[in-house]
Order: C-alpha cells, then sequence, then structure tokens
C-alpha cells in the first residue's frame, strides 16, 4: 500500500519554494492559503492521499508568448505574453488579463491561483486562470494599444474559446481593450462566441460588469459590518487605487452613506477631509479613464484636499480601508498604524494588497477583515453572469443583476461565516475563504481521480 505523504507545512512550502524559485508573489499566494488549508485537512486523509493542495499549486498549464508590434515610429517592440490556466476543476478557465510593465511569471501565477478559489467561491462554474504582459500602457497612443492587442491575441486565440478559457480585463486592460482583442479574436476564428467578459453592452456585454468589483466589495464590507450590527453611515473610508475598483467602491460607500477620505495613484494619495461626493467621484472617473491623468491634478479642482506624493494612505485615520490599487501596497507596518487609528474594518479590492506580515496583524487584532478572493470576487461574479447571458443569447435587466450580485456577495460571506467563525464573535474570513473555496475544488479533484 502507498504511504500517503503527510508533510507539514514548513516542509510544504518548501517544496513549493524549491519548485518556483524567483517566484515570490506565487509562494506568498500559496503560503497564505496553505496556513489554512493544512488545519482544515489534518485528519482528512484523502486530500493527503490525493496531493490535492499541492496539484492545485501546480498550474494546470503556463503559457508563455513573444508578442511583437510596431510602435508609432516605426520602431519594432517586443513584449513577452503569458496565460496561465491553473485550474478547470469546476468550470472552464477564467480570471482577467494585465497589461503592467510589473507583470511577471510569478505575478500571474500567484494571480492564477487565488482566481481559483475566488471563482469557486462565487458559486459559478468558473475554474481558475490569468493572463497578461509586460506591456505598460501609459504614454502609448490608442494605435499603439489597438496594434498591442491584436498581436497579443494573434497568439491567445488558440489557447481560449468559451468552454475553454474566457479572459476578461484586470490592470491595464478595460472595455478598449477587450474591444480591440474580441475584434481580432472574431478576425482570426470567424467565431462570434463569448470568449472574453467585459465585453461593450452592444456586443455581448453585461450591465453593472464595470461596477461590479467595486460595489461587490463594499456590499461584502456592508455584511462583515452587519456582523457588529454597524453599517456604513457616517463611516469614513479610506481607499487606494483610483481605477475602476476604487470608483465604483468609493461610490457604493458614498451611496450607503459613508464619507471616502482619499484615492490614490502611483504617484501618491489624495486626502480630501469635505469627502469625495459622486460629482468628485465622476470628475476623478473622466480625469483617469478619458484624460488618462494623475491624482495629484484633483487638488487642482478641489483646493481643499491635499495630495501627498510618493505615499499610500493608510495613515490617514478612518473606520473602514479598502486596498484597491495592487498587490502587496499595504504592508505589516502599514496594518499596525490602521489599527492603532481606531479602523474597523478592511475589505480588499484589489487582489492579495495586503503582504503576509499585514495578514498576520489584522487576524491577530480580530478585526472585520476580508481577503480579495472573497470580497473582490463580484467581478469576475458578474463575468459568470456575462457568460451565462451570452450562452442564453440574450440579456438580463439591470435590477435583476444588481440583484443576483448582491445575493453572490451575501453568499460568499455566508461560505466565510461557515468556515471562518472562530467562535467569541471573532470570524476569520480569511480562512473562511480559503477553506470554502478549496473545498468546492478538491472535492471535484478527487472526483477526477489522479489526472
Ligand atoms: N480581473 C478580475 C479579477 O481579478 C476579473 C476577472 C474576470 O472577470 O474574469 O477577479
Amino acid at each position: 500500500m502507498a504511504v500517503s505523504d503527510h508533510v507539514d507545512l514548513p516542509t510544504f512550502m518548501e517544496g513549493v519554494k524549491k519548485r518556483n524559485p524567483y517566484q515570490p508573489e506565487f509562494v506568498q499566494a500559496v503560503q497564505e492559503v496553505a496556513e489554512d488549508i493544512f488545519e482544515f485537512i489534518q485528519d482528512k486523509e484523502e486530500y493527503h492521499a490525493q496531493q490535492i493542495l499541492r496539484r492545485i499549486a501546480e498550474p494546470d498549464r503556463v503559457v508563455s508568448f513573444r508578442v511583437c508590434w510596431e510602435d508609432d515610429n516605426g520602431n519594432v517592440r517586443v513584449q513577452r505574453g503569458w496565460r496561465v490556466q491553473n485550474n478547470n476543476a469546476i468550470g472552464p478557465y477564467k480570471g482577467g488579463i494585465r497589461f503592467h510593465p510589473s507583470v511577471t511569471e510569478s505575478v500571474l501565477k500567484f494571480l492564477a491561483f487565488e482566481q481559483t478559489f475566488k471563482n469557486a467561491l462565487t458559486g459559478l462554474p468558473m475554474g481558475g486562470g490569468k493572463g497578461g504582459s509586460n506591456f505598460n500602457p501609459k504614454g502609448k497612443s490608442v494605435r499603439e494599444i489597438m496594434r498591442f492587442c491584436q498581436s497579443f491575441m494573434t497568439e491567445l486565440y488558440r489557447h481560449i474559446g468559451a468552454d475553454v478559457d474566457v479572459p476578461a480585463g484586470d490592470i491595464g486592460v478595460g472595455g478598449r481593450e477587450i474591444g480591440f482583442m474580441f475584434g481580432q479574436y472574431k478576425r482570426i476564428t470567424n467565431n462570434f462566441t463569448g470568449v472574453l467578459t467585459g465585453k461593450g453592452l452592444e456586443w455581448g456585454g453585461s450591465l453593472i460588469r464595470t461596477e461590479a468589483t467595486g460595489y461587490g466589495a463594499v456590499y461584502f464590507l456592508a455584511n462583515m459590518l452587519a456582523t457588529k450590527s454597524e453599517d456604513l453611515i457616517g463611516k469614513t473610508a479610506v481607499i487606494s487605487g483610483s481605477g475602476n475598483v476604487a470608483t465604483h467602491a468609493a461610490e457604493k460607500i458614498v451611496q450607503l452613506g459613508g464619507k471616502v477620505l482619499t484615492l490614490s495613484d502611483s504617484g501618491g494619495y489624495i486626502h480630501d477631509p469635505d469627502g469625495i461626493d459622486q460629482e468628485k467621484i465622476n470628475w476623478v472617473k473622466s480625469h483617469k479613464t478619458h484624460r488618462r491623468g494623475r491624482i495629484e491634478e484633483y487638488v487642482e479642482a478641489f483646493p481643499k484636499a491635499t495630495f501627498v506624493a510618493g505615499k499610500t494612505p493608510w495613515g490617514v485615520p478612518c473606520d473602514v480601508a479598502l486596498p484597491c490599487a495592487t498587490q502587496n501596497e499595504l504592508l505589516g507596518d502599514d496594518a499596525r498604524t490602521l489599527i492603532a487609528n481606531g479602523c474597523k474594518a478592511v475589505a480588499e479590492g484589489a487582489n492579495m494588497p495586503t503582504d503576509l506580515d499585514g495578514v498576520h496583524v489584522f487576524k491577530a487584532a480580530r478585526i472585520l477583515y476580508a481577503p480579495g478572493k472573497a470580497s473582490n470576487a463580484g467581478g469576475v461574479a458578474v463575468s459568470g453572469l456575462e457568460m451565462s447571458q451570452n450562452s442564453e443569447r440574450r440579456s438580463w435587466r439591470e435590477d435583476e443583476l444588481q440583484q443576483m450580485l448582491k445575493d453572490i456577495m451575501a453568499g460568499i460571506h455566508k461560505s466565510c461565516l461557515t468556515y471562518g467563525d472562530q467562535g467569541g464573535g471573532y470570524i476569520d474570513y480569511v480562512k473562511g475563504a480559503n477553506i470554502g473555496g478549496f473545498k468546492k475544488v478538491a472535492d471535484a479533484m478527487l472526483a477526477f481521480g489522479v489526472v
């Protein structure tokens, strides 16, 4: 009889590090999950015997490819593109595409790994994947972006499909880029299917997809506060980022009666003591999206605000915090500062914005802390609904979709309670999300045998 592999957590992590050299983000994401899963599977022999965690932490495949394009001056430029297909146990691979100079194989492997648990938590049939390129859209003309997207899709098309792998947007990829990529996919394959989500409304997109990640994060936050019989009315919120997730999170906070104090970008953060209301949010949306401007210009439009260069906003006292920019933007010391300043709840709009030290600080302080895989799942959830609408060849109404988004976020919250309730009024949402997501994928994998 085979002897099952009961390694301990440090030995398991040693193996992960050894097999994934120079991939710190991926190792970090695996460790954050493994810390909870090891405890959960302690007495569950089958998960050990079948090496389920080891298998989820080994992508089904990583496709890496060259992307050549010509800039406006006729120079040939060469970028690297990837698609990481992490796991399709419960549905086609699903996850965004990121264009940013910080993109590496490690970053995309961590995102695809996280996506696997996040997608499972939504309750929709979606596996986990992620793709992208180290292409930097900043400062590029629209035609350069179009040529890049076309070249990227000229390779990617052979790896994706409505029942195979369905990419969407992420940092640096919005509706415009999805349009360029969908156009190229359609041109190459002569196939009009829901192969991408985040599409325009005229060509198969879904209402509220744009708002869904930010709105969903705030719904999740409201669910967390409700466990303490609290709501957002009169609460101050510190938000990082100023893109799609941050601005829609801000919008929903304002709608639910809260006051948003900050937004940020890679140059620094703005602090508006009067609160960033809907009119100011609209200004930021159009400034960032249409004019591709910097957040520091906010203080010219709204002079009561201040701009703090080169810093993140976590030193500003607040009741609730929403990191909505990027990975590892909130470190251990930032977490300690937030808690010292009386922050009661943190809901992540970005993927893995808090580093491991910060996660441990929030857990030890027993505050309401939601990891991105739970609180930012609203975006991919509405992507899942976009896929359903495409299969049905019809579009659902906005009120139907709003209700479905709310229900899905409440369902994720409930899964976190099921697996994360520590007694004494403390819910460990990280543990709840990790176990809730893992169990669903793991049980499907057990059914398939050793594949
Ligand atoms: N990029 C988003 C995420 O991190 C959305 C992915 C999708 O809609 O497929 O979840």
